[in-house]
């Protein structure tokens, strides 16, 4: 079976995004898919955290894992501190990651202009630290949105940059991005991504976001000020109208082409009142069970401590690997 991994940050709570470009994904890969899923709170320390909401994040990330349909019995789901084999691989990587590349990475620009008090280091080698997430588990496929895909594009870089070095350690991992939600747009300010880290509350919807109040979010969602309120489908012209049809498709799982007649005659309103309905629908069963996990520590506990077990076993076979490789004196 195909390794897979991906993960979320317990940076606040996840969003409609989170899910459409990477969740539904993992859900779906997990029968014809060796997966390992992770929540990666030492990527989320990037940025300052309050540790009592950084805490509740992951518990929260965690149960909404399960809720969405992630079964430990199939997968393997864990959280990036509880194997420390991330950091130390990490550690090696920065090593070989160049600061030339790491200076063209979009992510860090957009971040480092929205935290000007603090542009930490972290922030700076954050793509190295998911290189390790990745290569630790010889992963061959990576299920992520389209804003990590230059962050794939450096992983490749550093595994093949070691691999002409040491010999074949890592295996090269491929994107794998969705054709469409692989993208969601903020809902206020729709030419750029929402993100759960997001000062305005009004540009995402939350997972466990009350049902009213996310239909009410999304009424409000900026559109354009086209006279005649034309419905179709055209990211540059038509940003606000586009994400609207792009939720509505992942939410019902109709085409973008099948929708788009439907809505001829109609009125941005209706458009917003079918999202809105549709993405109520999706997460009123999604929230429930979330409810019932998030308040069973005891299952959480565990589902962590046999997570962490198996993903540390597998981590550490690359991690001699490479020590290895390198010259490292093991012990063993
Ligand atoms: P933050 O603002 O803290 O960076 P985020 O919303 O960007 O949070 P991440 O934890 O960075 O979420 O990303 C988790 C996964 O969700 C990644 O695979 C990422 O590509 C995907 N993702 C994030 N935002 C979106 C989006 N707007 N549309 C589709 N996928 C997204
Ligand atoms: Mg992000």
């Amino acid at each position: 079976k195909p390794i897979v991994l991906s993960g979320c940050q317990p940076s606040g709570q996840l969003t409609i995004g989170n899910y459409m470009g990477a969740l539904k994904q993992w859900v779906a890969m997990q029968d014809d898919h060796d997966c390992l899923y992770m929540l990666v709170d030492l990527h989320a320390i990037t940025v300052r955290q309050e540790p009592a909401a950084l805490n509740s994040a992951c518990l929260d990330g965690l149960a909404l894992y399960l809720a969405c349909g992630i079964n430990p019995q199939k997968s393997t789901l864990f959280i990036q501190s509880q194997v420390p084999e991330h950091a130390q691989l990490a550690w090696v990587l920065n090593c070989y990651a160049q600061m030339g590349e790491l200076n063209r990475m979009t992510q860090f620009k957009d971040k480092s202009a929205r935290n000007v008090n603090n542009i930490n280091v972290g922030l700076y080698s954050y793509p190295v630290l998911q290189a390790a997430d990745i290569l630790l588990y010889q992963a061959n496929q990576v299920p992520v949105g389209e804003d990590q895909k230059q962050h794939l594009e450096l992983t490749r870089d550093i595994a093949t940059r070691m691999n002409n070095l040491y010999g074949e350690i890592f295996t090269l991992p491929e994107p794998f991005i969705p054709e469409f939600g692989a993208r969601v747009m903020s809902l206020q300010e729709p030419e750029k991504k929402m993100s759960k880290s997001d000062s305005n509350p009004n540009n995402f919807v939350g997972l466990l976001e009350d049902p009213k109040k996310l239909a009410k979010k999304i009424k409000r969602a900026v559109t354009d000020s086209d006279e005649q309120a034309r419905i179709y489908f055209d990211v540059k012209e038509k940003p606000g109208v586009s994400n609207l049809l792009s939720l509505l498709s992942c939410a019902t799982g109709q085409s973008i082409s099948d929708l788009v007649p439907q809505y001829e005659d109609k009125m941005y309103g209706h458009l917003k009142g079918d999202v809105a309905e549709a993405v109520v629908s999706l997460l009123t069963p999604i929230q429930q069970r979330y409810h019932e996990i998030r308040n069973d520590r005891a299952y959480l506990d565990e589902v962590m401590q046999q997570g962490a077990q198996k993903a540390s076993a597998r981590a550490t076979t690359t991690l001699e690997k490479v020590y290895k490789a390198l010259g490292f004196i093991s012990v063993t």
